[in-house]
């Protein structure tokens, strides 16, 4: 059965804003890796923060960490942002 999963890169990315800040970026710029072996495909997503949740900093307000949290859900589900065709 084949299975596509996304790297806790994401995870940790939403989770430690402040690491990703301090490392040279583009906003408006991502990274999607994806790697096939045997019968899973894994899928790796760098990006700055600004073009996930449209902040960089660290989350303290409810809406901010509201925001975070939503995308970590969605973001976690690799069928959310990844399409497969059929013959993949
Ligand atoms: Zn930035």
């Amino acid at each position: 059965m084949r299975s596509l999963s996304i790297s806790s890169a994401i995870a940790a990315c939403l989770v430690s804003p402040y690491s990703l800040a301090l490392d040279a970026h583009v906003h408006g710029a991502a990274v999607l890796e994806v790697a096939k072996e045997g019968g899973e495909i894994e899928a790796v997503l760098r990006s700055p923060m600004a073009n996930i949740v449209g902040f960089e900093y660290e989350a303290r307000s409810a809406e901010d960490k509201a925001t975070q949290a939503n995308a970590l859900e969605i973001l976690k589900n690799a069928n959310n942002i990844l399409k497969l065709s059929a013959s993949a």
